[in-house]
């Protein structure tokens, strides 16, 4: 279905859960976040009637997230069911990768398609720091797991965070030469009640070319990612710009939330809640959320965090 702007929205994120097993400093609070009233949440059957009410109105393509998607315990059952809604094309992942080594031939067989994996270090102590309790070497297992399951694409997201990171690029983009995967780096986005970085984390994408002067524009388009490839790479370098250059004019997803609220935009507080409808009831209110997508959302900066009320993990990143 086209929104008011002549955007096809063809793309439904699906978050199954805003718990998690780590607690990211740019996206969640260290106590966790108090788990939902379980009559709260959608239930599985809900999720799969809202993925049939999705593909009903055009939406061919469902990524599944959280939260981390893995801790939920129907998680193979919930893949598995919306991978099978007609008319949807592809189902994809996004996790942590922790539980990936256990999980992933699991996944694989469920109908996940590609995988997106965050990693936004390569040394033990900072994803430590960063993660605030996570084990580098149980993620490093899960791309390993992620690559022998055979997903059709594994791609590898990290945050970039000046002070922090930012120094790590050129070893983060090696893995696509070590591997046959994606290394995209995302810049931090501002989020409301953020007092955890300075000026200096938010910097713009276009830097980590700066510090790989081999990278050259790569042939291939990848939605909101700009693509270059380093000479011998099996993968691409993808620069994500929300802060420095919005997308908002390629936008073409929805959002779902655990408790059951469509986001028509990732930065804005509009939320049209689903929970307890039938099919007929949300395809209603799917065309509304994708009617009221704005054309853009404000400009975001540390001095004008995001409107979305919600943390990341409560949103499905
Ligand atoms: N737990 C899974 C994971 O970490 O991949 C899926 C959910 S997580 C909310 C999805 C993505 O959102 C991750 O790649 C994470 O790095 C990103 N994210 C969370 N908070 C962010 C922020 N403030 N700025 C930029 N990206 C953020
Ligand atoms: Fe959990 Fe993903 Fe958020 Fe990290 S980014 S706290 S892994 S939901």
């Amino acid at each position: 279905m086209k929104d008011g702007y002549g955007r096809n929205i063809s793309y439904l994120r699906l978050s199954v859960t805003d718990l998690c097993n780590l607690r990211c400093r740019y996206c969640m609070p260290e106590e966790g976040v108090c788990k939902l009233a379980h009559d709260r949440l959608l239930t599985e059957d809900e999720m799969v009637t809202a993925v049939r009410a999705a593909a009903g109105l055009g939406i061919t393509k469902v990524r599944i997230t959280g939260g981390e998607p893995l801790v939920k315990p129907n998680i193979l059952s919930i893949c598995r069911r919306v991978a099978a809604v007609e008319g949807i094309a592809e189902t994809d992942l996004t996790t942590n990768a922790t539980r990936l080594p256990a999980m992933a031939q699991a996944l694989r067989e469920a109908g996940i398609r590609r995988v997106n994996i965050s990693l936004d270090t390569l040394n033990a102590e900072k994803y430590a720091f960063i993660t605030r309790r996570g084990v580098l070497a149980e993620a490093m297992e899960g791309i390993r797991a992620a690559l022998a399951a055979g997903f059709d694409k594994v791609k590898i997201n990290a945050v970039l965070i000046g002070g922090f990171n930012e120094d790590e690029v050129p070893a983060l983009a090696e893995l696509t030469r070590r591997w046959p995967v994606d290394m995209r780096f995302i810049e931090l986005m501002p989020m409301p009640g953020d007092t955890l970085f300075g000026e200096q984390a938010y910097i713009p994408a276009d830097r980590v070319l700066d510090m790989l002067p081999e990278a050259a524009p790569a042939a291939e388009h990848d939605g909101v990612a700009r693509l270059y490839r380093l000479p011998g790479a099996m993968g691409n370098i993808g620069l994500i710009s929300p802060l420095s250059s919005h997308f908002c004019g390629e936008c073409n997803r929805l959002r779902l939330t655990a408790d059951g609220h469509l986001k028509p935009c990732l930065h804005s507080r509009e939320e049209i809640c689903i929970k307890g409808l039938d099919e007929a009831g949300m395809t209603q209110a799917m065309r509304e959320a994708i009617r009221m997508k704005p054309r853009q959302h404000d400009p975001l900066s540390r001095g004008e965090p995001s409107r979305a009320a919600r943390q990341m993990n409560q949103i499905g990143g």
